[in-house]
C-alpha cells in the first residue's frame, strides 16, 4: 500500500507514516517528524531544538476493526521564556494519550450512550471516557447563555445522603439547566441573580419554585416583576399537612361531622 495513501488518510501535517504494524487487535502506525522546530506548550513559540524525547502511543480513530495508535517521538523543549516544557502537537492535547479527533469521537458517543457503554465499545478505561466527556462539556458550557430568560424553574437537589444541597436553575423555555450552585439559602440564589445582572432579572416573567422561603425572598428582592408559581405537588402536600394538623387538634372532627 502506498505511503501516500496512508498519509492522506492520516491527514496530520508535519508527520510522515513510516511503518504500519498489526499487533494483536491493534494497528500501530509509526510516524516520523518533519524537521522545523517544536512548539513550546507554555508560550506557543517555536523552539528550534528539542531538549529530550520519549516515544508515545496516541489512540486515534479505528482503522477497520482494529484500534489504532500513532507511535511517535514526543519532545520536551528548553524554552527561553518557560524553561523545560513539553512540546505541543497540533493533533493531540499536551498530556493526552489520544488524538484530538479521537477525543471528539468519544465526546460525540457520550451524547447518545452512557459512559460505561462508550468505554466498553472503544475498549477504554471508564475514567478516560469520563474525563474526555467532562472536558468537552466544560468547554461547551463554559460561557453560560443568559439571554432571553423568561420562564425559569428553581429546585434543590440533595446529595451526600441528604446532608448537602444544590440549587438548580432551569430555563423552561429552552428546557435546559443554566446554573447550579452548592447550597439552598437565599444567598445561594442571590448569586444567580447577581450573575445574570439586574436588567435580565427584571425581564423574567415567571419562576416556578417549591415553596422554599429563602428562594422566595431572593426572587422578591431581585426579580419582583416575575410571577411566582408554586408547583402543584408541594401545594397539595402543604394542604395535607394542614389538614392533619387540624385533625390532631380536634377541630376538623367537628367540621367533618357537620359535612
Ligand atoms: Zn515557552
Amino acid at each position: 500500500m502506498s505511503e501516500n495513501i496512508i498519509a492522506n488518510w492520516l491527514n496530520i501535517p508535519h508527520v510522515r507514516p513510516e511503518k504500519v504494524d498489526i499487533r494483536g487487535e491493534s494497528t500501530v502506525i509509526e510516524l516520523s517528524r518533519e524537521r522545523g522546530g517544536f512548539i513550546c506548550s507554555g508560550c506557543k513559540k517555536i523552539i528550534k531544538n528539542g531538549y529530550d524525547c520519549r516515544k508515545v502511543y496516541l489512540r486515534d480513530l479505528s482503522c477497520f476493526e482494529y484500534n489504532s495508535y500513532l507511535a511517535l517521538e514526543k519532545f520536551r523543549v528548553n524554552c527561553p521564556s518557560c524553561g523545560i516544557k513539553v512540546e505541543e502537537l497540533g493533533f493531540a492535547r499536551v498530556f493526552s494519550h489520544c488524538t484530538k479527533r479521537f477525543e471528539d469521537y468519544v465526546a460525540k458517543l457520550c451524547k447518545i450512550l452512557p459512559i460505561s457503554a462508550v468505554a466498553e465499545l472503544l475498549e477504554l478505561d471508564w475514567k478516560t471516557v469520563k474525563e474526555i466527556d467532562k472536558r468537552y462539556l466544560a468547554k461547551k458550557f463554559s460561557i453560560p447563555d443568559y439571554s432571553c430568560l423568561k420562564i425559569l424553574a428553581i429546585d434543590e437537589l440533595s446529595y451526600k445522603s441528604g446532608y448537602r444541597y444544590l440549587t438548580i436553575v432551569l430555563d423552561i423555555v429552552r428546557t435546559r439547566v443554566i446554573w447550579v450552585q452548592e447550597g439552598r439559602r437565599k444567598e445561594t440564589l442571590d448569586k444567580f441573580f447577581a450573575e445574570i445582572g439586574g436588567t435580565r432579572a427584571k425581564e423574567i416573567m415567571a419562576i416556578a419554585i417549591d415553596m422554599w422561603d429563602p428562594y422566595l425572598a431572593s426572587i422578591l428582592k431581585y426579580a419582583p416583576g416575575a410571577k411566582v408559581v408554586f408547583d402543584k405537588f408541594h401545594v397539595i402536600a402543604e394542604y395535607s399537612k394542614m389538614l392533619d394538623k387540624m385533625r390532631n387538634t380536634g377541630l376538623p372532627l367537628t367540621l367533618e361531622r357537620r359535612l
